[in-house]
């Protein structure tokens, strides 16, 4: 008999049933040796008249979980997966994959060119690749539309989302679920079906139910795909699914998924991929345990209070929540509450685990309640009078080995910690809001902070689901200090004579979902504003004079409708007009592109003295900032990937010759070799 020799399968045949496990950890990724043995396979059991099936099975804890991405930006070697999974499809003995774990992207697609799917019943199926700015290559926009439908299959594959087991069974993905020994069932079923003739897919097209699906669904999600090239190659891939005969449509899929591959967006995204695994490190770190965390304090129940609490009581711990005001306990509690019921309304989380997660909240007006719990996250008022306040009195109240967080924006961390005495225990935990949904995490190192508290955040982060990026102290830290830059660059341009008008559409046409100045709107132009105070020396000042403090008062730089619609405000383009021409401006119109690279090119340059001055570890770091704080598009990589497409050295260029900008830490990084 023939048995394909292989350091990363096993082969033997039991009952003529041929069984090839593939293992090669960690999670048997398709590496070039695994796609040789699966197509050594093919080849063995059609030549071999003692085998009657196959069975596909994997080793360790999954199934093939995807493409090997050591593999990606490299040529590719044969025999390609188009090949394998070709060759598997065609095989005249019925093939039969055994799915356990994950069955992810070029995984799937294998599986789908089987005959047969067998799963375990805790057995996970998705295509992903357009989290990557890809799209499955292998046929698999093929096989799952004639599979599953084309209604189905489409969101999958667009969305790159999982399912688990029930649901492939119900919509036809897999053939059944197995009890306790997969590949023994796996086995018993290819027996089962080995003399009956082999179902061929490539007879007939994808059933589609909802005639008009490739016109609804890109429009239904215009907002979510906005940007990115790979969801509409995805709906045509589909719609050849439907349309054309398998050769075709496969020969459609390939093309739209070579156009992606040599694009820019999937490198961008990939750098992300990379990037944000990568923020989560630091160096010196290893080895140093995390303190345990198994009860938590929140100061302050506003905004950024309730939205931290609501992590943490998600995850399984209990929070006591304090307030200095008893109103605002109240209301930060019914925020709470109407959270929690909502997400369970939606089906973002079962009645049953938000029933859970309410238990878990206590509250209190008095600080010595903290007393007892394992960390504290202040997200009181933004003032240093306040901040310190709070930690003096947390230096004392709270227990030994206690971590001691701020929630602050801007303020100093260390003099934050000198106040409580104990600034070993003190960190900034800088949350982005709604702090509940969004998944940033800034993490501030104080000069003082222990190494073990860092590593307490760092792992906080992964148990309550954030984006940890760490960061030195300084004003704004990596994520507001770059926004000050564009704020005050729109500022400027407004002054000059540009409309925000204008200036907000380029900046949502370069991927941004909001531009600066709605976005002023948004968070209230009177932040820190007072009519006893205002010198209307800002527009943002003559705006407040004018009652127009944003989208709260339903006027700021837009008029907003009761649904919180913008439209242009001429009552505002007045005042700004008006502001400009004292300025000595007429109002003039400049270019989309000029306004992005007086917007975001001097980030550019900010980001790489944030590097040099220590305050971001990594040049990456500043791009997982920016793609999971502030929007920018994440197709374009973050400001820093985008800057190096562009070419630092141009970037400093052009910033010399626009202005006064700090071009040195750019040219030395323009300088360096990549
Ligand atoms: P907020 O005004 O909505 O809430 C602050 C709450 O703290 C109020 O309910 C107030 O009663 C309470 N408070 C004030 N002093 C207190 C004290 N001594 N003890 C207990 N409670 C006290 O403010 P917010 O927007 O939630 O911001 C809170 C903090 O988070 C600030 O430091 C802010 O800079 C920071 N932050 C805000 C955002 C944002 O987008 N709003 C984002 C990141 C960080």
């Amino acid at each position: 008999m023939n048995t394909p020799a292989s350091t990363v399968s096993r082969w033997e045949v039991r009952d003529r049933v041929a069984l090839l496990t593939i293992d090669n950890p960690p999670v048997n990724a398709l590496s070039q040796a695994v796609r040789i043995a699966l197509f050594d396979a093919i080849a063995a059991i059609s030549a071999d008249e003692s085998v009657d099936a196959l069975v596909i099975a994997c080793a360790g804890r999954t199934f093939i979980a995807g493409a090997d991405l050591r593999e990606f930006g490299k040529p590719a070697t044969e025999p390609f997966l188009t090949q394998v999974v070709d060759a598997i499809e065609a095989s005249a003995k019925p093939v039969v994959a055994a799915i356990h774990g994950s069955a992810l992207g070029g995984g799937l697609e294998v599986a789908m060119a089987c005959h047969y799917r067998i799963a375990a019943p805790k057995a996970q199926f998705g295509l992903p690749e357009v989290k990557l700015g890809l799209m499955p290559g292998a046929r698999g926009t093929q096989h799952l539309p004639r599979l599953i439908g084309a209604d189905e299959a489409l969101p999958m594959i667009a969305f790159g989302n999982s399912i688990g087991a029930d649901k492939a069974l119900s919509l036809g993905l897999i053939d059944r679920i197995a009890g306790e020994d997969l590949v023994a069932d796996a086995i018993a079923f290819a027996r089962s079906i080995a003399d009956k003739p082999v179902p061929r897919r490539r007879d007939r097209n994808a059933a589609l139910t909802s005639p008009t699906l490739f016109e609804d669904f890109p429009a239904a999600n215009a907002r979510k795909f906005r940007g990115l090239d790979a969801p509409p190659a995805i709906v045509e891939a589909v719609r050849a699914a439907v349309e054309l005969p398998f050769e075709e449509g496969a020969k459609r899929e390939r093309e739209v998924f070579l156009k992606l591959r040599e694009g820019p967006q999937t490198l961008a995204l990939r750098h992300l991929f990379f990037a944000e695994r990568e923020a989560a490190k630091v160096p010196g770190l290893d080895g140093v345990d995390a303190r345990p965390i198994a009860t938590v304090g929140v100061i302050g129940a506003g905004t950024m209070g309730t939205g931290i609490a609501i992590n943490f009581l998600i995850a399984g711990l209990p929070v006591t929540l304090m307030e200095a005001n008893p109103e605002a306990l109240e209301r930060g509690a019914a925020t709470i509450a109407k959270t929690l019921a909502d997400n369970a309304k939606s089906g973002r989380m079962t009645q049953a685990a938000a029933d859970t997660a309410q238990a878990l909240l206590s509250r209190t007006l008095i600080i010595d309640d903290l007393g007892s719990v394992d960390l504290v996250i202040e997200a009181a008022f933004e003032t240093m009078e306040v901040k310190t306040a709070i930690f003096s009195a947390l230096g004392k109240v709270a227990k030994p080995n206690a971590i001691l967080a701020t929630n602050t924006s801007y303020l100093d961390v260390d003099a934050i910690a000198a106040a409580s005495g104990r600034p070993a225990d003190v960190i900034g935990l800088h949350f982005f809001s709604p702090a509940n949904i969004m998944k940033l995490l800034e993490i501030v190192r104080g000069r003082a902070t222990a190494d073990d508290v860092l590593a307490t955040g760092l792992a906080l982060a992964k148990r309550i689901r954030k984006t940890p990026v760490v960061s030195g102290n300084a004003y704004g830290f990596i994520g507001n200090r770059l926004l000050a830059v564009r704020r005050r660059e729109a500022e400027a341009m407004l002054a000059e004579g540009v409309s925000p008008y204008a200036i907000d559409a380029a900046i949502e046409a370069f991927g941004f979902p909001m531009g600066p100045f709605r976005i002023g709107d948004l968070a209230g132009l009177d932040l820190g504003w007072s009519a006893e105070t205002s010198t209307g020396a800002t527009i943002r000042e003559r705006l407040c004079e004018a009652g127009r403090r944003g989208q709260k008062t339903g006027a700021g730089f837009y008029d907003y409708d009761e649904k919180r619609r913008p439209s242009p405000s001429p009552q505002a383009i007045e005042i700004v007009e008006r502001f400009a021409a004292e300025k000595g401006a007429t109002q003039r119109e400049v270019t989309a592109d000029a306004i992005v690279q007086r917007l975001l090119w001097p980030m550019v340059a900010e980001g790489a003295l944030i590097l040099r001055e220590g305050i971001a570890q990594r040049l990456s770091d500043i791009d997982v900032v920016w793609t999971t704080g502030y929007g920018w598009p994440a197709w374009t990589g973050g400001p820093m990937h985008y800057g190096k497409t562009i070419g630092f050295r141009t970037i400093a260029d052009a910033l010399e010759s626009m202005g006064d900008y700090p071009t040195d830490a750019l040219r030395e990084l323009a300088d360096e070799k990549p």
